[in-house]
């Protein structure tokens, strides 16, 4: 049977460990076919991914912090020679101060810092990569509820997520012309390094194991499922669009 991104090259952003979203994400792109480029943030994370990615079978690994505009270039550089036909963005970050503190208190630096890492990096990706991109390309980012919602203690996060939602419809609109589809995944919560920093996580994903339609909490492989669809040529007609996977906890008015 012929596999759904047989032929295809994903560059995926935001691997960390074997918890990451990205991983599962991955995960499923290798299993359906598609060829991996992986990037890390920093030396620190460089062996860490290097592992994962040649258990994935990963074609290449590259460094990339999105805070770094000579980094970005280049990643552009090192793809110039080939094509991408899915990016995946699976980044955010916001200082553990500002998610702790009320959403009042939020400083300048600090909003400014988790706009820049998990909205605008969206933008300078696409940027980026959208010049190798082929036609029937697709970018999908990671977003949240906390975007359009209030969630207990996402407060920086939320707004961050609400800009990268809002960009991911701009750069839908700009690059639609060319073939490239940009999406958002919403997926529900998951217990992630990441997520380990918001407070009283757990209980975010009691309330929703309780109330969500399915009742139950969201598999990082579902994520990645829908990822692959976005990806995919299934999805050829579906762009500038958020699409839930969160066990439909969204639809819930209490
Ligand atoms: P994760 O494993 O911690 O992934 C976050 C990634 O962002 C890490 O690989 C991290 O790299 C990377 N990152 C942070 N700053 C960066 C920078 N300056 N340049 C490049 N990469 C940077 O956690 P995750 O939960 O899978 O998060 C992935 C995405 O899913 C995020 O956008 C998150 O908001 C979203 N999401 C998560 C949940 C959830 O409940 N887990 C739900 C909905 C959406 P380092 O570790 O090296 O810093």
């Amino acid at each position: 049977m012929s596999r759904l991104l047989e032929g295809k090259t994903a560059l995926i952003l935001g691997v960390a460990n074997q918890w990451s979203l990205a991983y599962a994400i991955a995960q499923a792109f290798a299993r359906e076919g598609a060829g991996l480029l992986l990037t890390y943030q920093g030396e620190r994370q460089r062996q860490t991914v290097e592992g994962l990615a040649a258990e994935l079978g990963a074609r290449q690994v590259l460094p990339c912090d999105v805070t770094e505009d000579e980094e970005l270039a280049q990643l552009a550089e090192s793809l110039r020679a080939g094509r991408v036909d899915a990016v995946v963005h699976s980044i955010a970050f916001a200082n553990r101060e500002d998610l702790y503190k009320p959403f009042v208190e939020t400083s300048r630096a600090g909003y400014a810092l988790a706009q820049e890492v998990s909205a605008y990096s969206l933008v300078a990706v696409a940027r980026a990569v959208a010049p190798v991109m082929t036609e029937a390309g697709s970018i999908t980012a990671l977003s949240y509820l906390g975007a359009t919602r209030v969630v207990p203690n996402y407060n920086v996060m939320g707004v961050a997520k609400a800009a990268l939602e809002s960009a991911m419809r701009y750069l839908a609109s700009e690059l639609g012309p060319r073939g490239i589809r940009v999406n958002c995944i919403s997926a529900g919560p998951v217990k992630t390094a990441s997520a380990r920093a918001i407070r009283d996580f757990s209980s975010i994903l009691d309330h929703v194991a309780e109330r969500a339609p399915l009742r139950r909490n969201t598999e990082p492989a579902e994520v990645a499922d829908a990822a692959v669809f976005l990806a995919s040529d299934l999805g050829r007609g579906v762009t500038g669009n958020v699409l839930f996977v969160d066990s439909g906890f969204q639809v819930m008015g209490f």
